[in-house]
């Protein structure tokens, strides 16, 4: 049971890249539970027909579509067609990511540069793409899907933490120039996410959450949500960290 009103997003239109699998689904699932109209788009086609499948049967709208989040000619695609498929388009969440373990005498010149690209280059191309099609003449939400790495040195994570502090820097400067078109932009950082590739991944290769503390995807979905309502008209240009103060316990001993 949400304790958000069912009807919160009734006739906007979310687009959520990554939206099949892990964190993106929630955030697909928990927008269209609150009457959006959902777009979710990823480059595996059978992964994103299941999760549209899924959210179909939980009487979601819901329309896939394949891209990559690095090729602009593929972007602008996509945001054409939800457009003229769900007939709009108010909500953009970039949630779409790579990400694997290496420390920075292991990553390759390759390696550094994919996620970049897919992380915030990819990011800005949903972005700039829905902007110039949509949201420039009719306001719009933008909820970037960051990591709260802005303040640290972060073991293992070095393309990540690069490619994700500048999402929150492109967050600010996107919030500051759309302002006066009616567009929020904002970010939503999470900490460890119980039951998701990219934490299996690094635990994989060591202790990465030293507490055992870990958020669910529905605790990122929910902040997603309340960023995208009208509860949050007056916020823009913001990082909400949903991390269970992972980040600010500096000497990460938490009694208990
Ligand atoms: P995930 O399940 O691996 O989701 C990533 C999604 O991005 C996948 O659906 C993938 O689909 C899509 N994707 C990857 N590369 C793409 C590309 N080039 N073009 C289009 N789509 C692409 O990961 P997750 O753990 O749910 O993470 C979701 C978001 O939360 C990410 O932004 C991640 O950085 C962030 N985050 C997660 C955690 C955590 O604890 N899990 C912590 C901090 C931040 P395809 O393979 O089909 O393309």
């Amino acid at each position: 049971m949400s304790v958000f009103a069912p009807n919160l997003l009734d006739g906007r239109v979310a687009f959520i890249t990554g939206g099949g699998t892990g964190i993106g689904k929630e955030i697909a699932r928990t927008l269209g539970r609150h009457g959006a109209a959902i777009a979710i788009a990823s480059r595996k086609q059978d992964v994103i027909d299941a999760a549209r499948d899924e959210l179909a049967g939980e009487g979601i709208t819901c329309l896939g579509l394949t891209f990559d989040v690095r090729d602009e000619n593929a972007v602008e695609r996509v945001i054409d067609g939800i457009v003229a498929e769900l007939g709009g388009l108010h909500i953009v969440v970039n949630n779409a990511a790579g990400n694997f373990p290496a420390t920075l005498d292991n990553i390759s010149y390759n390696g550094f540069r994919t996620i970049v690209d897919i992380d915030l280059q990819g990011t800005y191309n949903v972005t700039k793409a829905a902007y110039e099609k949509v949201l420039k003449e009719q306001g719009g939400v933008v909820v970037n899907i960051a990591a709260p790495f802005e303040h640290w040195g972060v073991t293992y994570q070095a393309h990540v933490a690069a490619a994700k502090t500048g999402v929150i820097s492109l967050t600010r400067t996107c919030a500051v120039e759309w302002a006066g078109r009616g567009i929020r932009v904002n970010a939503v950082a999470p900490g460890y996410i119980d039951e998701t590739e990219g934490v299996d991944r690094f635990n994989a290769v060591g202790d990465v959450n030293d507490r055992g503390l870990k958020g669910s995807k529905q605790d990122i979905a929910n902040a997603v949500l309340f960023l995208c309502s009208d509860a949050a008209g007056f916020i823009s240009g913001e990082c909400i960290r949903v991390d269970g103060a992972a980040c600010v316990d500096m000497l990460k001993v938490a009694p208990g």
